[in-house]
Protein backbone atom coordinates (compact mmCIF):
# COMPACT_ATOMS: atom_id res chain seq x y z
CA UNK A 1 0.00 0.00 0.00
CA UNK A 2 1.46 3.41 -0.62
CA UNK A 3 2.23 5.95 1.85
CA UNK A 4 -1.49 7.62 2.32
CA UNK A 5 -0.32 10.90 3.98
CA UNK A 6 3.09 13.28 2.97
CA UNK A 7 4.04 15.63 5.92
CA UNK A 8 6.80 18.32 5.50
CA UNK A 9 9.01 19.54 8.18
CA UNK A 10 8.44 23.31 9.99
CA UNK A 11 11.45 24.13 8.07
CA UNK A 12 9.71 23.52 4.75
CA UNK A 13 7.11 25.81 5.14
CA UNK A 14 7.38 29.04 2.19
CA UNK A 15 9.75 31.29 3.37
CA UNK A 16 7.90 33.43 0.27
CA UNK A 17 4.62 34.06 -1.20
CA UNK A 18 4.37 33.73 -5.06
CA UNK A 19 2.82 36.71 -7.47
CA UNK A 20 1.66 35.89 -10.61
CA UNK A 21 1.22 39.49 -11.68
CA UNK A 22 3.94 39.67 -13.75
CA UNK A 23 3.45 36.12 -15.49
CA UNK A 24 -0.20 36.25 -16.60
CA UNK A 25 -0.33 35.96 -20.43
CA UNK A 26 -1.64 39.50 -20.27
CA UNK A 27 -1.51 42.82 -17.70
CA UNK A 28 -4.61 42.85 -15.66
CA UNK A 29 -7.13 45.23 -16.59
CA UNK A 30 -7.41 48.29 -13.90
CA UNK A 31 -10.37 48.79 -11.59
CA UNK A 32 -12.57 51.53 -12.98
CA UNK A 33 -13.96 54.22 -11.21
CA UNK A 34 -17.29 55.00 -12.05
CA UNK A 35 -17.56 58.74 -11.21
CA UNK A 36 -14.86 59.40 -13.60
CA UNK A 37 -15.38 56.47 -15.96
CA UNK A 38 -11.76 55.36 -15.95
CA UNK A 39 -9.40 53.79 -13.84
CA UNK A 40 -9.23 54.37 -10.13
CA UNK A 41 -8.92 52.72 -7.15
CA UNK A 42 -11.78 54.03 -5.82
CA UNK A 43 -12.06 54.11 -1.83
CA UNK A 44 -9.26 51.22 -1.83
CA UNK A 45 -6.95 53.47 -0.59
CA UNK A 46 -8.75 54.21 2.55
CA UNK A 47 -9.86 50.80 3.63
CA UNK A 48 -6.18 49.06 2.81
CA UNK A 49 -3.08 49.26 4.76
CA UNK A 50 0.06 50.52 2.28
CA UNK A 51 1.62 47.16 2.48
CA UNK A 52 -1.08 45.20 1.32
CA UNK A 53 -2.01 48.13 -1.55
CA UNK A 54 1.92 47.48 -2.30
CA UNK A 55 1.14 43.97 -2.59
CA UNK A 56 -2.29 44.11 -4.72
CA UNK A 57 -0.42 45.78 -7.70
CA UNK A 58 2.94 44.02 -7.40
CA UNK A 59 5.59 43.32 -10.22
CA UNK A 60 7.18 41.52 -7.88
CA UNK A 61 7.52 37.64 -8.21
CA UNK A 62 8.58 36.44 -5.22
CA UNK A 63 7.03 38.53 -1.67
CA UNK A 64 8.89 37.68 1.14
CA UNK A 65 6.44 36.53 4.15
CA UNK A 66 6.93 38.54 7.64
CA UNK A 67 8.60 35.82 9.98
CA UNK A 68 5.62 37.38 12.77
CA UNK A 69 3.40 35.31 10.21
CA UNK A 70 5.32 32.81 10.03
CA UNK A 71 5.69 31.88 13.54
CA UNK A 72 1.65 32.14 14.09
CA UNK A 73 1.23 29.73 10.20
CA UNK A 74 3.12 27.18 12.44
CA UNK A 75 0.30 26.53 15.20
CA UNK A 76 -0.92 23.99 11.77
CA UNK A 77 1.19 24.60 8.62
CA UNK A 78 3.02 23.07 6.85
CA UNK A 79 -0.45 21.27 6.09
CA UNK A 80 -0.37 17.40 4.95
CA UNK A 81 -0.61 16.15 1.79
CA UNK A 82 -2.63 12.98 0.93
CA UNK A 83 -2.71 10.19 -1.37
CA UNK A 84 -6.49 8.96 -1.59
CA UNK A 85 -5.54 5.27 -1.78
CA UNK A 86 -9.59 4.12 -0.22
CA UNK A 87 -11.24 6.38 -2.48
CA UNK A 88 -9.33 5.14 -5.46
CA UNK A 89 -9.78 1.74 -4.73
CA UNK A 90 -13.59 2.51 -4.11
CA UNK A 91 -13.37 3.43 -7.31
CA UNK A 92 -11.54 1.05 -9.05
CA UNK A 93 -9.41 3.74 -11.31
CA UNK A 94 -5.93 3.50 -12.48
CA UNK A 95 -5.66 7.00 -11.14
CA UNK A 96 -3.27 8.29 -8.58
CA UNK A 97 -5.64 10.89 -6.36
CA UNK A 98 -3.95 13.39 -3.76
CA UNK A 99 -5.43 16.18 -1.91
CA UNK A 100 -4.05 18.79 0.19
CA UNK A 101 -5.95 19.10 3.57
CA UNK A 102 -6.82 22.62 4.83
CA UNK A 103 -9.07 22.11 7.18
CA UNK A 104 -6.32 21.15 9.87
CA UNK A 105 -5.95 25.15 10.42
CA UNK A 106 -7.60 26.25 13.98
CA UNK A 107 -10.59 27.80 11.97
CA UNK A 108 -10.81 25.27 9.49
CA UNK A 109 -10.17 25.92 6.21
CA UNK A 110 -7.47 28.32 4.53
CA UNK A 111 -8.61 31.35 4.75
CA UNK A 112 -5.99 32.01 7.86
CA UNK A 113 -3.40 31.96 5.42
CA UNK A 114 -4.28 35.57 4.40
CA UNK A 115 -6.14 36.61 7.51
CA UNK A 116 -3.05 35.87 9.37
CA UNK A 117 -1.23 38.17 7.03
CA UNK A 118 -4.00 41.20 6.50
CA UNK A 119 -4.11 41.60 10.50
CA UNK A 120 -0.46 41.42 10.44
CA UNK A 121 -0.50 44.23 8.16
CA UNK A 122 -2.76 46.39 9.42
CA UNK A 123 -1.44 45.91 13.19
CA UNK A 124 2.21 47.58 12.16
CA UNK A 125 0.44 50.42 10.40
CA UNK A 126 -1.46 51.32 14.05
CA UNK A 127 -5.04 50.40 12.85
CA UNK A 128 -7.13 49.44 15.98
CA UNK A 129 -9.94 47.23 14.26
CA UNK A 130 -11.34 45.36 11.35
CA UNK A 131 -14.40 45.16 9.39
CA UNK A 132 -15.23 42.24 7.36
CA UNK A 133 -18.36 40.80 6.29
CA UNK A 134 -18.74 36.70 6.22
CA UNK A 135 -21.35 34.44 4.58
CA UNK A 136 -21.37 31.07 6.09
CA UNK A 137 -18.98 32.45 8.89
CA UNK A 138 -15.87 30.67 7.65
CA UNK A 139 -13.96 34.20 6.36
CA UNK A 140 -15.24 35.81 9.81
CA UNK A 141 -13.46 33.07 12.25
CA UNK A 142 -10.28 33.06 10.21
CA UNK A 143 -9.99 36.88 10.33
CA UNK A 144 -11.53 37.26 14.10
CA UNK A 145 -8.60 34.63 15.04
CA UNK A 146 -5.81 36.64 12.83
CA UNK A 147 -7.27 40.23 14.72
CA UNK A 148 -6.45 37.99 18.03
CA UNK A 149 -3.11 36.88 17.63
CA UNK A 150 -2.12 40.36 16.80
CA UNK A 151 -4.24 42.74 19.44
CA UNK A 152 -6.57 44.17 16.89
CA UNK A 153 -10.60 43.99 17.16
CA UNK A 154 -13.04 42.38 14.92
CA UNK A 155 -16.48 43.19 13.76
CA UNK A 156 -18.07 41.20 11.43
CA UNK A 157 -21.27 41.64 9.32
CA UNK A 158 -22.58 38.04 8.79
CA UNK A 159 -25.43 37.54 6.32
CA UNK A 160 -28.54 36.83 8.30
CA UNK A 161 -29.55 33.10 6.90
CA UNK A 162 -26.54 32.17 8.01
CA UNK A 163 -26.82 34.12 11.43
CA UNK A 164 -29.83 32.39 11.81
CA UNK A 165 -28.95 29.01 10.34
CA UNK A 166 -25.57 28.87 11.42
CA UNK A 167 -24.84 29.63 15.00
CA UNK A 168 -21.82 27.99 15.68
CA UNK A 169 -19.64 30.10 13.43
CA UNK A 170 -21.07 32.63 15.28
CA UNK A 171 -20.11 31.51 18.58
CA UNK A 172 -16.71 30.75 17.19
CA UNK A 173 -16.33 34.33 16.05
CA UNK A 174 -17.51 35.44 19.70
CA UNK A 175 -14.87 33.04 21.20
CA UNK A 176 -12.03 34.86 19.43
CA UNK A 177 -13.30 37.66 20.92
CA UNK A 178 -15.28 39.08 17.40
CA UNK A 179 -18.28 40.89 17.72
CA UNK A 180 -20.81 39.85 14.88
CA UNK A 181 -23.72 41.39 13.33
CA UNK A 182 -26.89 39.98 10.83
CA UNK A 183 -26.70 41.73 8.04
CA UNK A 184 -28.44 43.73 6.93
CA UNK A 185 -27.89 45.61 10.14
CA UNK A 186 -29.07 48.48 11.68
CA UNK A 187 -24.92 49.43 12.61
CA UNK A 188 -24.64 51.26 9.19
CA UNK A 189 -26.66 53.31 6.45
CA UNK A 190 -26.95 50.93 3.75
CA UNK A 191 -28.45 48.28 6.49
CA UNK A 192 -30.76 50.95 7.72
CA UNK A 193 -31.81 51.52 4.29
CA UNK A 194 -32.18 48.17 2.94
CA UNK A 195 -34.04 46.91 5.81
CA UNK A 196 -36.88 49.97 5.47
CA UNK A 197 -37.27 48.84 2.23
CA UNK A 198 -37.14 44.93 3.28
CA UNK A 199 -37.54 44.07 6.70
CA UNK A 200 -37.25 39.97 5.91
CA UNK A 201 -33.96 40.64 3.35
CA UNK A 202 -32.22 37.38 3.87
CA UNK A 203 -29.02 39.10 3.23
CA UNK A 204 -26.34 38.79 0.65
CA UNK A 205 -22.52 38.75 0.25
CA UNK A 206 -22.69 41.80 -1.71
CA UNK A 207 -24.67 43.35 1.20
CA UNK A 208 -22.12 42.89 3.74
CA UNK A 209 -19.81 44.08 1.92
CA UNK A 210 -21.28 46.79 1.62
CA UNK A 211 -22.16 47.57 5.54
CA UNK A 212 -17.99 46.49 6.44
CA UNK A 213 -16.45 49.22 3.50
CA UNK A 214 -18.89 51.99 4.85
CA UNK A 215 -17.70 50.71 8.39
CA UNK A 216 -13.91 50.97 7.66
CA UNK A 217 -14.72 54.29 6.18
CA UNK A 218 -16.51 56.05 8.54
CA UNK A 219 -13.96 55.18 11.66
CA UNK A 220 -10.66 56.73 11.33
CA UNK A 221 -9.13 53.84 13.26
CA UNK A 222 -11.05 50.82 11.05
CA UNK A 223 -9.44 49.22 7.92
CA UNK A 224 -11.19 46.68 6.28
CA UNK A 225 -9.87 42.73 5.61
CA UNK A 226 -11.47 40.87 2.33
CA UNK A 227 -11.49 37.26 2.63
CA UNK A 228 -10.89 36.69 -1.29
CA UNK A 229 -11.13 37.85 -5.29
CA UNK A 230 -8.11 40.35 -4.21
CA UNK A 231 -4.96 39.44 -5.60
CA UNK A 232 -2.99 40.09 -2.09
CA UNK A 233 -5.87 37.25 -0.91
CA UNK A 234 -4.69 35.16 -3.56
CA UNK A 235 -0.82 35.89 -3.03
CA UNK A 236 -1.23 35.17 0.64
CA UNK A 237 -3.05 31.55 -0.48
CA UNK A 238 -0.08 30.21 -2.31
CA UNK A 239 2.13 28.66 0.32
CA UNK A 240 -0.71 25.63 -0.29
CA UNK A 241 0.60 25.50 -3.72
CA UNK A 242 4.04 25.94 -3.16
CA UNK A 243 4.08 23.39 0.19
CA UNK A 244 1.67 20.91 -2.37
CA UNK A 245 4.54 21.01 -4.90
CA UNK A 246 7.33 19.65 -1.86
CA UNK A 247 5.15 17.19 -1.21
CA UNK A 248 4.76 15.90 -4.71
CA UNK A 249 8.25 15.86 -5.16
CA UNK A 250 8.72 13.40 -2.06
CA UNK A 251 6.04 11.04 -3.87
CA UNK A 252 7.65 11.37 -6.88
CA UNK A 253 4.82 11.90 -9.04
CA UNK A 254 3.71 15.55 -10.76
CA UNK A 255 -0.28 16.38 -11.02
CA UNK A 256 -2.02 16.26 -14.51
CA UNK A 257 -4.78 18.08 -13.36
CA UNK A 258 -5.40 20.12 -10.32
CA UNK A 259 -9.09 21.03 -9.47
CA UNK A 260 -10.27 23.11 -6.69
CA UNK A 261 -13.51 25.06 -5.69
CA UNK A 262 -14.07 28.41 -6.75
CA UNK A 263 -16.40 31.11 -4.60
CA UNK A 264 -13.76 33.89 -5.14
CA UNK A 265 -10.91 31.88 -6.04
CA UNK A 266 -8.51 32.44 -3.59
CA UNK A 267 -8.23 28.26 -2.87
CA UNK A 268 -7.91 27.38 -6.31
CA UNK A 269 -5.64 30.04 -7.12
CA UNK A 270 -3.76 28.98 -3.63
CA UNK A 271 -2.69 25.97 -5.03
CA UNK A 272 -3.02 26.91 -9.03
CA UNK A 273 -0.64 29.47 -9.23
CA UNK A 274 2.78 28.00 -8.04
CA UNK A 275 2.27 25.20 -10.35
CA UNK A 276 1.38 27.79 -13.19
CA UNK A 277 4.76 29.06 -12.22
CA UNK A 278 6.29 25.50 -13.05
CA UNK A 279 4.89 25.62 -16.86
CA UNK A 280 5.37 29.24 -17.41
CA UNK A 281 8.47 29.59 -16.50
CA UNK A 282 9.98 25.42 -18.01
CA UNK A 283 10.12 24.16 -14.82
CA UNK A 284 8.08 21.41 -15.99
CA UNK A 285 6.87 19.78 -19.03
CA UNK A 286 4.21 18.80 -18.15
CA UNK A 287 1.10 19.77 -19.55
CA UNK A 288 -0.44 20.19 -16.30
CA UNK A 289 -4.45 21.45 -16.58
CA UNK A 290 -6.12 23.52 -14.10
CA UNK A 291 -9.82 22.96 -13.10
CA UNK A 292 -12.26 25.69 -11.56
CA UNK A 293 -15.65 23.98 -10.21
CA UNK A 294 -18.36 26.08 -8.97
CA UNK A 295 -21.92 25.01 -8.35
CA UNK A 296 -24.85 25.25 -10.63
CA UNK A 297 -26.23 27.52 -8.51
CA UNK A 298 -24.13 30.47 -8.15
CA UNK A 299 -22.07 30.13 -12.13
CA UNK A 300 -20.17 33.19 -11.79
CA UNK A 301 -17.78 31.78 -14.85
CA UNK A 302 -19.63 29.13 -16.35
CA UNK A 303 -22.65 31.43 -17.15
CA UNK A 304 -21.99 34.89 -16.13
CA UNK A 305 -20.47 37.66 -18.00
CA UNK A 306 -17.11 39.04 -18.52
CA UNK A 307 -17.04 42.49 -18.12
CA UNK A 308 -17.40 45.33 -15.33
CA UNK A 309 -19.06 44.95 -12.57
CA UNK A 310 -19.12 46.19 -8.89
CA UNK A 311 -17.63 43.79 -5.70
CA UNK A 312 -20.48 44.85 -3.61
CA UNK A 313 -24.68 45.29 -3.80
CA UNK A 314 -24.27 48.69 -2.47
CA UNK A 315 -21.79 49.73 -5.10
CA UNK A 316 -18.97 51.52 -3.01
CA UNK A 317 -16.32 49.39 -4.38
CA UNK A 318 -14.81 50.66 -7.53
CA UNK A 319 -16.13 48.48 -11.00
CA UNK A 320 -13.91 45.36 -11.33
CA UNK A 321 -13.02 43.37 -14.43
CA UNK A 322 -14.47 39.92 -13.27
CA UNK A 323 -17.12 37.81 -14.37
CA UNK A 324 -20.16 38.05 -12.68
CA UNK A 325 -23.73 37.14 -12.50
CA UNK A 326 -24.41 40.97 -11.40
CA UNK A 327 -23.91 42.82 -8.54
CA UNK A 328 -27.45 42.36 -6.46
CA UNK A 329 -27.27 38.91 -7.25
CA UNK A 330 -29.14 36.53 -3.90
CA UNK A 331 -28.05 32.87 -3.79
CA UNK A 332 -30.98 30.86 -4.25
CA UNK A 333 -32.68 29.72 -0.75
CA UNK A 334 -32.25 26.64 -0.89
CA UNK A 335 -28.82 26.35 -2.30
CA UNK A 336 -27.09 24.35 0.63
CA UNK A 337 -23.27 24.49 -1.09
CA UNK A 338 -21.52 27.78 -0.20
CA UNK A 339 -19.73 29.49 -3.12
CA UNK A 340 -22.24 32.30 -3.11
CA UNK A 341 -20.54 35.34 -4.76
CA UNK A 342 -21.68 37.08 -7.76
CA UNK A 343 -18.16 37.59 -8.64
CA UNK A 344 -14.84 35.66 -9.10
CA UNK A 345 -10.95 37.38 -8.38
CA UNK A 346 -9.89 39.20 -11.69
CA UNK A 347 -7.05 36.80 -12.44
CA UNK A 348 -9.39 33.97 -12.51
CA UNK A 349 -11.24 35.63 -14.85
CA UNK A 350 -8.43 36.58 -17.12
CA UNK A 351 -6.80 32.96 -16.80
CA UNK A 352 -10.16 31.56 -18.28
CA UNK A 353 -10.49 34.20 -20.94
CA UNK A 354 -6.97 32.84 -22.23
CA UNK A 355 -7.52 29.06 -21.80
CA UNK A 356 -5.00 28.86 -19.21
CA UNK A 357 -7.53 26.91 -16.90
CA UNK A 358 -10.87 25.77 -17.38
CA UNK A 359 -13.99 25.76 -15.29
CA UNK A 360 -17.11 23.20 -14.98
CA UNK A 361 -20.07 23.63 -12.94
CA UNK A 362 -22.31 20.83 -10.75
CA UNK A 363 -25.59 20.82 -9.09
CA UNK A 364 -25.52 20.56 -5.27
CA UNK A 365 -27.28 17.07 -4.88
CA UNK A 366 -24.42 15.36 -7.56
CA UNK A 367 -21.40 17.21 -5.27
CA UNK A 368 -23.05 16.23 -2.14
CA UNK A 369 -23.29 12.24 -3.21
CA UNK A 370 -19.12 12.68 -4.03
CA UNK A 371 -18.92 14.07 -0.56
CA UNK A 372 -20.62 11.18 1.24
CA UNK A 373 -18.22 8.45 -1.03
CA UNK A 374 -15.08 10.42 0.16
CA UNK A 375 -16.44 10.44 3.59
CA UNK A 376 -17.14 6.73 3.68
CA UNK A 377 -13.29 6.19 2.16
CA UNK A 378 -11.17 8.93 3.78
CA UNK A 379 -12.77 9.56 6.91
CA UNK A 380 -12.87 13.80 6.74
CA UNK A 381 -15.81 14.80 5.99
CA UNK A 382 -15.36 17.66 3.75
CA UNK A 383 -17.23 21.03 3.66
CA UNK A 384 -19.69 21.74 0.77
CA UNK A 385 -17.67 23.83 -0.99
CA UNK A 386 -14.26 21.68 -1.36
CA UNK A 387 -17.09 18.90 -2.09
CA UNK A 388 -17.52 20.09 -5.75
CA UNK A 389 -13.68 19.89 -6.05
CA UNK A 390 -14.07 16.16 -5.05
CA UNK A 391 -16.66 15.54 -7.73
CA UNK A 392 -14.62 16.62 -10.40
CA UNK A 393 -11.89 14.97 -9.14
CA UNK A 394 -13.84 11.82 -9.19
CA UNK A 395 -15.47 12.32 -12.85
CA UNK A 396 -11.62 12.55 -13.79
CA UNK A 397 -10.96 9.14 -11.78
CA UNK A 398 -14.03 7.45 -13.59
CA UNK A 399 -12.93 8.94 -16.96
CA UNK A 400 -9.22 7.17 -16.41
CA UNK A 401 -10.97 3.82 -15.74
CA UNK A 402 -12.74 4.06 -18.80
CA UNK A 403 -9.03 4.65 -20.86
CA UNK A 404 -6.65 3.00 -18.63
CA UNK A 405 -4.84 6.37 -18.03
CA UNK A 406 -2.83 6.70 -14.68
CA UNK A 407 -3.17 10.23 -14.77
CA UNK A 408 -1.95 12.00 -11.66
CA UNK A 409 -5.12 13.66 -9.60
CA UNK A 410 -4.43 16.40 -7.13
CA UNK A 411 -7.25 18.51 -5.57
CA UNK A 412 -8.17 21.02 -2.64
CA UNK A 413 -9.73 20.12 0.24
CA UNK A 414 -9.66 23.54 1.71
CA UNK A 415 -11.79 22.58 4.68
CA UNK A 416 -13.79 20.16 7.05
CA UNK A 417 -17.53 20.39 6.76
CA UNK A 418 -17.91 19.69 11.06
CA UNK A 419 -19.96 23.13 10.98
CA UNK A 420 -22.23 21.94 8.24
CA UNK A 421 -24.18 19.33 9.76
CA UNK A 422 -27.30 20.49 8.56
CA UNK A 423 -26.65 20.56 4.81
CA UNK A 424 -25.49 16.88 5.65
CA UNK A 425 -28.69 16.40 7.54
CA UNK A 426 -30.80 18.24 4.74
CA UNK A 427 -28.66 16.22 2.13
CA UNK A 428 -29.68 13.00 3.64
CA UNK A 429 -32.82 13.72 4.74
CA UNK A 430 -33.44 13.84 0.86
CA UNK A 431 -34.18 18.13 1.29
CA UNK A 432 -31.66 19.23 -1.26
CA UNK A 433 -32.60 19.77 -5.15
CA UNK A 434 -30.20 20.29 -7.50
CA UNK A 435 -30.87 23.82 -8.48
CA UNK A 436 -29.47 25.87 -12.02
CA UNK A 437 -29.60 29.54 -11.91
CA UNK A 438 -31.15 30.89 -15.18
CA UNK A 439 -29.34 32.22 -17.97
CA UNK A 440 -31.79 34.65 -18.03
CA UNK A 441 -31.18 35.97 -14.94
CA UNK A 442 -28.26 36.52 -15.51
CA UNK A 443 -29.41 38.88 -19.24
CA UNK A 444 -31.49 40.55 -17.26
CA UNK A 445 -28.55 41.90 -14.87
CA UNK A 446 -26.59 42.83 -17.64
CA UNK A 447 -29.46 44.73 -19.26
CA UNK A 448 -29.75 46.43 -15.36
CA UNK A 449 -25.98 47.11 -15.38
CA UNK A 450 -25.63 48.55 -18.78
CA UNK A 451 -28.58 50.88 -18.10
CA UNK A 452 -26.66 52.03 -14.94
CA UNK A 453 -23.87 52.34 -16.83
CA UNK A 454 -24.66 52.92 -20.58
CA UNK A 455 -20.84 53.71 -21.26
CA UNK A 456 -20.13 50.01 -19.74
CA UNK A 457 -19.31 48.44 -23.13
CA UNK A 458 -16.47 51.41 -24.10
CA UNK A 459 -14.52 50.51 -20.99
CA UNK A 460 -15.05 46.57 -21.70
CA UNK A 461 -13.76 47.16 -24.86
CA UNK A 462 -10.77 49.14 -24.12
CA UNK A 463 -10.07 47.56 -21.40
CA UNK A 464 -10.71 44.16 -21.09
CA UNK A 465 -11.10 42.31 -24.96
C1 LIG B 1 -14.36 30.79 1.70
C2 LIG B 1 -14.29 29.41 1.31
C3 LIG B 1 -14.36 29.04 -0.04
C4 LIG B 1 -14.57 30.01 -1.17
O1 LIG B 1 -13.60 31.00 -1.32
P1 LIG B 1 -12.38 30.95 -2.33
O2 LIG B 1 -11.81 32.30 -2.28
O3 LIG B 1 -12.92 30.61 -3.70
O4 LIG B 1 -11.46 29.91 -1.85
C5 LIG B 1 -14.28 27.70 -0.34
N1 LIG B 1 -14.10 26.78 0.60
C6 LIG B 1 -13.99 27.09 1.91
C7 LIG B 1 -13.78 26.00 2.89
C8 LIG B 1 -14.08 28.42 2.30
O5 LIG B 1 -13.94 28.74 3.58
Amino acid sequence: MPSTKIFLDEEELPKQWYCILPDLPKPLPPFIDPEIKAPGGGVAPKIFPKQILAQEFSQDRWIDIPEEVREVYKLWRPTPLFRAVRLERALKTPAKIYYKYEGVSPPGSHKPNTAVAQAYYNMKEGIQRLATETGAGQWGSALAFGCMLFGLKCTAYMVKVSYQQKPYRRIMMESYGAEVYASPSEHTETGRKILKEDPNNPGSLGIAISEAVEDALKHEDTNYGIGSVFNHVLLHQTVIGLEAKKQMEIAEDYPDVIYGCIGGGSSFSGIMWPFYYDKVSGKTQKDTRFVAVEPTACPSVTKGEYTYDHGDTARITPLVPMHTLGHDYVPPPIHAGGLRYHGIAPTISLLASKKQLETVAYNQVEVFDAAKLFIQTEGIIPAPEPAHAIKAAIDEALRCKKTGEEKTILFLLCGHGYFDMQAYSDYFSGKLLPYEYPKEKVEEAMRKLRKLYPWLDDVKKKFIE
